[in-house]
């Protein structure tokens, strides 16, 4: 049986494969090769969120996949291609950490999860435009949250909420 899943991609440092962009293209490729990819968003360049050290700007985008295992077993698959893709994690971060590439878990099917490492829905996909833009590029009629009946609707509603801009492709959000 096939779990829908939504996946937020995201990078902002170069790897040996080349730039950001490349690297998303280099998880897209991985991903496409171990699941169904369903849908694509477009690419959007955001400046960072949430930082005090200076880093170069993120692009990112969101993926809808079928995925044959559990919500675990993909998690496992995501934290492993962020290792083919020369994932580098510090120590001590204080927020949010310049990466060649990050994929987060946002929505698997209808599943809630409350452990350390395994939260989904994604507790911080909601505060940020820079994922429910193009979560939204994507969304379907069919596609669901859990516990919210008007899924689109809960969405638009969490992206109005924000004080957030679009400009050519460029997303810029204040805390
Ligand atoms: P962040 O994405 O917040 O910058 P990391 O990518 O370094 O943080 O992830 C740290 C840990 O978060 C991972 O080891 C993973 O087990 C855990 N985690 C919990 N829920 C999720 C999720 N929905 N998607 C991705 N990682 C998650
Ligand atoms: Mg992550």
């Amino acid at each position: 049986m096939f779990t829908p899943a939504f996946i937020g991609l995201s990078a902002n440092l170069p790897s040996s494969y080349g730039p950001p962009e490349k690297n998303l293209d280099m998880a897209l490729k991985i991903l496409g090769e171990k699941s169904k990819i369903a849908a694509v968003s477009p690419r959007y360049l955001t400046s960072p969120l949430g930082v005090k050290e200076q880093m170069p700007d993120f692009l990112n985008q969101v993926i809808k996949i079928y995925w044959a295992d559990t919500a675990r077993g993909l998690l496992d698959m995501l934290l492993e291609t962020e290792n083919r893709l020369e994932r580098v994690r510090p120590g001590d971060k204080d927020g949010p950490a310049a990466r060649t590439i990050d994929l987060d878990l946002l929505l698997f099917g209808k599943e809630i999860w409350n452990l350390p490492e395994l939260t989904v829905p994604h507790p911080r996909m909601f505060g940020r435009a820079f994922v429910l833009v193009p979560l939204l590029d994507i969304w379907s009629e069919d596609d669901e949250i859990p516990g919210q009946g008007r899924a689109a609707e809960f969405l638009q509603n969490a992206l109005n909420a924000l004080t957030w801009s679009l400009d050519n492709r460029y997303i810029v959000q204040d805390n």
